[in-house]
């Protein structure tokens, strides 16, 4: 089967690696098409194009967008969006532009429960600016020794419900799917297991993408077990959507699944590329 890996990050976001660094692991590792899509960001495309143009990787132009769903933040990946339109642009930047108040208060609401300085220590891992996520408050907490791992950081502090979530307003579903279609691109569901959303709520929010112009889901990521490959990919069938696969790659050593490392479907599927030329 031909490598494809549609869900990656690079410095860009909140990955370590530059974006050629990036398309330099994935043509090591074997990758055919590469999706880079950092959190509301789409300025890292225009470097990854250009490497991978060198190593005969096809870049898909991509971007991981946060939205509030029901009071719940969930993740729109779009594909081949054009990284130049200013529409795009602009958007995107507005819904990065509460990161940094949200994060000083996940820094004080991390101090009442004993850990001083996770704002500062925060940002010395952040790469981007305008981008800080809480996978660099992660790093602090692991790095400082307060956790074990980026797991357990998760589970203890920064997890959806967890002491040190703040809940935030991202864009809405239909803010983020006009802006991927509007731009030329596709839209998927990323990592659906991930969320707080069982029965009712997730076919509900299925209905509402599909509604909008929704294309697919991940079923294969990173951020699923084996038997949600399958229960994801069973779904996308019943929903009549599409489906994809990809790592959610950040660092080596860090993420589940290296860029470009994935398993194969484990039934057959319809697969989010199969039109593409
Ligand atoms: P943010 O955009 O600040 O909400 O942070 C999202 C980042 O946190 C992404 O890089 C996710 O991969 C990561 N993340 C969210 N939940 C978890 C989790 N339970 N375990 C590991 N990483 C997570
Ligand atoms: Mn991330
Ligand atoms: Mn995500
Ligand atoms: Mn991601």
């Amino acid at each position: 089967m031909l490598n494809i890996d549609l869900h990656s990050h690079s410095r860009v976001s909140d990955g370590v690696l530059s974006p050629t660094e990036l398309v330099g692991r994935a043509q090591a590792n074997g990758v055919k098409v590469l999706a880079l899509t950092d959190h509301d960001e789409v300025g890292g495309v225009t470097e990854a194009k250009k490497a991978a143009a060198k190593h005969g990787i096809r870049l898909v132009s991509g971007v991981e967008i946060s939205i509030t769903w029901a009071g719940t933040s969930i993740h729109i990946v779009g594909l081949n969006v054009d990284e130049n339109d200013p529409v795009l642009i602009e958007n995107l930047r507005r819904n990065r532009s509460g990161r940094i108040e949200r994060a000083q208060r996940m820094g004080e609401r991390l101090a009442e429960l004993g850990v001083a300085g996770a704002y500062e220590g925060a940002l010395k891992y952040v790469t981007n600016p305008s981008l800080i996520s809480r996978k660099h408050f992660a790093r602090f907490l692991v790095e400082s020794g307060v956790c074990s791992n980026i797991p357990n950081a998760f589970d203890r502090f920064l997890g959806d419900g967890a002491p040190a979530y703040i809940r935030h307003q991202w864009a809405t579903l239909t803010e983020s799917m006009e802006w991927i279609l509007n731009s030329g691109g596709t839209a998927i569901v990323a990592h659906p297991g991930r969320y707080p959303l069982k029965d009712v709520a997730l076919y509900a929010f299925l209905d509402e993408f599909k509604q909008l112009g929704g294309t697919g889901i991940e079923a294969v990521t990173g951020s699923h077990s084996p038997d949600q490959y399958l229960e994801f990919a069973r779904l996308a069938k019943r929903y009549g959507l599409l489906v994809s696969a990809g790592s959610d790659f950040h660092a080596p050593g860090e993420s589940p699944v290296d860029v470009g490392c994935l398993p194969d479907f484990p039934c057959p599927v319809e697969p989010v590329w199969k039109d593409w030329k």
